[in-house]
């Protein structure tokens, strides 16, 4: 029996790993995480039986204890449960499925004690793919990737050897504003913004998309994962998001992943890679799809993949200003203090606004994004 824990077991990528978990009946789910919805939680506790659940807030945590006092699970707060939840002995495969850059530690602390990583938590790799790359070489870990498009870059790049790959090609719906100029952004509400054409995620990574601070967030989460520079990793807009991704070797053949849009499908070939299993569900059917379109992305009007390129070629510490401006900025949106087109204009200025670490510790990381938040807050 397989044996996991998941960091945001409340989450879109959580909840749908409880799924692939149900639905094969061979994975002990050893722990889990959330932030503060304890309601759901509970019932996961009820349901898989972890040995330890963690919950973010120190209250909740408290009420949760009592909720589940009848139960052997115990409860940890804070950073500490989900640095316990992440290096529980014998678990084999940590599943980060938590947002934003607070995965960094808990990500880190489980390489270190010999965990495989599923990653679905792109912000980690993105500020820390220095630290955790070499780190998980060192301690001979796996880190498979949970993101639909690295998972199908992961797929295309099996039976061929690393040195035959010439570039990678990113797909990406392009989301909701697809087509749509600069003008046409100017009173975008969050409810707007929301609305992604062909994927249900989580509320930050759902805007992501809108604004494809996401693409370019994969970009260089691609770049870490791959060992590639990020001019080799070519965005190419795939509305009907069908092709989940693709790889183009020196001779010039090109290898694609292709299926429904249906997040349990990298899910499920992480927690079983190099194995494949039934998955149900609906499949491709190529007499119905009849034709698959391509667009070059627009990155005048979304600026934020083009700022990303940038970043990930000067890495340093500027990955970290890009993602935790995005980060605040999103929240901001999503509280509704700030106006769409704001959410890009404010990385670019804390961007502008910083002088590079190259090569940075993680307390430098943790730095840079404090330093990020404090810079957006002061300009408020
Ligand atoms: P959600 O917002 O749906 O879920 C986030 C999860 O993280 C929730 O369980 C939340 O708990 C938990 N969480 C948040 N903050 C903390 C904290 N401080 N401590 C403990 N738990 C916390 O996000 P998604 O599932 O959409 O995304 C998760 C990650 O996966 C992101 O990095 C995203 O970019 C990536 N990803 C997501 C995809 C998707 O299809 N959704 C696809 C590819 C990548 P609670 O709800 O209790 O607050």
């Amino acid at each position: 029996m397989k044996k996991i824990a998941i960091l945001g077991s409340t989450g879109s990528i959580g909840t749908q790993t409880l799924e692939v978990v149900r639905e094969n009946g061979d994975i002990e789910v050893c722990g889990l995480a959330a932030g503060s919805n304890i309601s759901l939680l509970e019932d996961q506790i009820r349901e898989f039986h972890p040995r330890i659940a963690a919950v973010w807030s120190e209250e909740k945590a408290e009420e949760l204890k009592e909720r589940i006092s009848d139960t052997d699970t115990k409860v940890a707060a804070g950073m500490d449960g989900l640095l316990q939840v992440s290096t529980l002995a014998d678990m084999e495969i940590l599943v980060t499925a938590i947002v934003g850059m607070i995965g960094i530690r808990p990500t880190i602390e489980a390489i270190r004690a010999g965990k495989n990583i599923a990653l679905a938590n792109k912000e980690t790799l993105v500020t820390a793919g220095h630290l955790i790359m070499p780190l998980a070489k060192e301690n001979r870990v796996s880190i498979l990737p949970v993101d639909s498009e690295h998972s199908a870059i992961f797929q295309s790049l099996q039976g061929n050897e690393k040195k035959a790959l010439h570039k990678i090609l990113l797909t990406a719906s392009g989301g909701p504003f697809r087509g749509k100029k600069e003008e046409d952004l100017l009173e975008i509400r969050v409810e707007d913004a929301l609305k992604h054409p062909n994927w249900a995620m989580g509320q930050k990574i759902t805007i992501d998309s809108s604004t494809m601070v996401n693409k370019g967030l994969e970009v260089i989460e691609a770049k870490w994962l791959f060992g590639v520079d990020v001019d080799q990793v070519q965005v190419v807009v795939q509305p009907q998001s069908i092709i989940h991704s693709m790889v183009e070797y020196v001779d010039g053949a090109v290898m694609a992943q292709l299926g429904t849009p249906d997040m349990k499908l990298p899910i499920q070939y992480a927690l079983y890679y190099p194995e494949r299993r039934n998955l149900p569900g609906e499949r491709l059917d190529f007499w119905n799809l009849r034709k698959l379109e391509f667009e070059k992305p627009d990155m005048d009007t979304f600026y934020g993949l083009w700022l990303a390129y940038e970043a990930g070629r000067k890495g340093g510490t500027l990955p970290t200003v890009f993602n935790a401006a995005n980060e605040l900025a999103v929240r901001l949106f999503l509280d509704r203090e700030i106006k769409y087109l704001e959410i890009v204009e404010i990385i670019e200025d804390c961007m502008q606004a910083h002088h590079n670490i190259e090569n940075p510790s993680l307390d430098q990381i943790l730095e840079t994004e404090a330093a990020t938040y404090d810079r957006i807050h002061s300009r408020r």
